[in-house]
């Protein structure tokens, strides 16, 4: 029996071969030593380094220009040593078809809402795309599940209910504004929408790095891996379990609604943003030369698709219009402080972004939005130009931002 060699290289393995290949040609260092000692280095460089979408914690600390605020805060973001420095059913309550209307805007204001009226404006969000029809559930029971969500955010100043109700109705503007659903299926959609409603379930107010400095139980059971969005994710399977919700859906359904959702609340790890970011901006070349468009997209489409909603819903309070943006950043910042003070505490390492000592509410919200927010809310305009609002508000902000930032500094 022929036994045939099966060729299984990635891409990445593709090029380091090539380079490999090259780099072993005796003509080259004959011809061009310089050329050769440099392949040498972009191999080492690939071989060496784990993340080859984000950028490395070394060229975040070589940065001279970089102000210490800026550098902490992209050295959380950006997965690099986190150890290593020290340092009721409502519906009446709305006329659905009015109310409707009102949740498809960008920068939607649900503070002046009771938890009932949320809870009545989410459950309107998912009937407008009949989910108790496609999961084959009663009306009843999609309220009760999201009342039994509620119960499991707490009252964090940011990661609290009113979070998981923004990015949903976030998610819904995206999906109807922006005409984003007309890329994903029908299940999909569902998928997407849960996972904005679920993704911070049982949010304890801290950031991963905290919880695996701290060694908490959660980072112990995670193996200090996305250890919040896969708790998140855990506790939403098994609600939805309990709801009985997929259980009249087949086999192949299940398995990639499952899929969906997994991979869409991973994303919202800010440590995978850059990789998210890098992905994007390969897309936007792909779409520049013409081999890429989001019609008749592919599973792996229609999944990057849900990821980069789902994640661009979640940071989304910086591009929504100042008054409401604002509220979000202070919330933020109260909640970022106390984690600060918490370390401190503890003793553990501390994070400058997070002291209040060393920053305020402008200079976090400014850094956020130019180094995280700015560069990928540009890469979603050249892909989606409908969403060009977005950045139009964010970059007002960033000025608006700043202004303040400079009057404290000349206080
Ligand atoms: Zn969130």
């Amino acid at each position: 029996m022929l036994i045939h060699k099966v060729i299984m290289e990635s891409p990445l393995e593709s090029i380091t071969n090539s380079l490999s290949e090259l780099i072993s040609d005796q003509s080259l260092n004959a011809t061009n030593p310089t050329l050769k000692k440099e392949l040498e280095n972009i191999l080492i460089q690939i071989s060496s380094n784990n993340d080859l979408y984000g950028p490395s914690a070394n060229q975040i600390s070589n940065q001279v220009d970089l102000n210490p605020i800026a550098r902490s805060l992209l050295k959380t973001y950006s997965n690099n040593d986190l150890m290593v420095h020290k340092t009721s059913n409502h519906c009446t309550l709305f006329n659905l078809n009015k109310e409707i209307e009102h949740l498809k805007v960008w920068g939607y204001d649900p503070f002046n809402h009771s938890d009932e009226q949320l809870i009545s404006m989410l459950q309107s969000m998912f009937m407008y795309y009949q989910m108790p029809e496609k999961l084959k559930i009663s009306d009843i029971k999609l309220n009760q599940f999201i009342i039994h969500v509620r119960q499991l955010y707490h009252s964090h100043s940011y990661h609290n209910f009113y979070h998981a109700f923004d990015v949903t109705q976030t998610i819904f503007t995206y999906l109807t504004t922006f005409g984003f659903g007309k890329h994903l299926t029908h299940l999909d959609i569902i998928a997407l929408l849960l996972s904005g409603l679920c993704h911070d379930l049982n949010h304890p107010g801290y950031n991963n790095a905290f919880l695996v400095n701290t060694f908490d139980p959660l980072a112990i059971q995670y193996n200090d891996k996305s250890v919040l969005e896969n708790h998140h994710i855990q506790l939403m399977w098994t609600l939805l379990d309990q709801f009985q919700f997929l259980k009249n859906l087949k086999w192949d359904e299940k398995k990639e609604f499952r899929t969906s959702i997994i991979n869409s609340i991973i994303a919202t790890d800010m440590s995978l943003h850059f990789p998210l970011v890098t992905k994007l901006k390969q897309k936007v070349t792909e779409q520049k030369m013409n081999q890429f468009k989001y019609i008749n997209s592919t599973s792996q489409d229609r999944q990057f698709l849900m990821e980069l909603i789902l994640h661009a819903a979640d940071i989304s309070n910086i591009a929504k219009p100042w008054d409401i943006s604002k509220l979000w950043c202070e919330r933020i910042g109260h909640e970022s402080f106390l984690q600060g003070k918490k370390e401190v505490e503890l003793g553990i390492p501390t994070t400058d972004w997070m002291d209040e000592s060393k920053t305020t509410v402008a200079k976090n919200s400014l850094n956020f939005m130019i180094y995280i927010g700015e560069p990928f809310f540009s890469q979603m305009v050249e892909l989606f130009p409908q969403t060009k609002s977005c950045l139009d508000h964010l970059q007002e902000n960033i000025r608006t931002w700043n202004n303040i930032s400079n009057l404290e500094t000349t206080k």
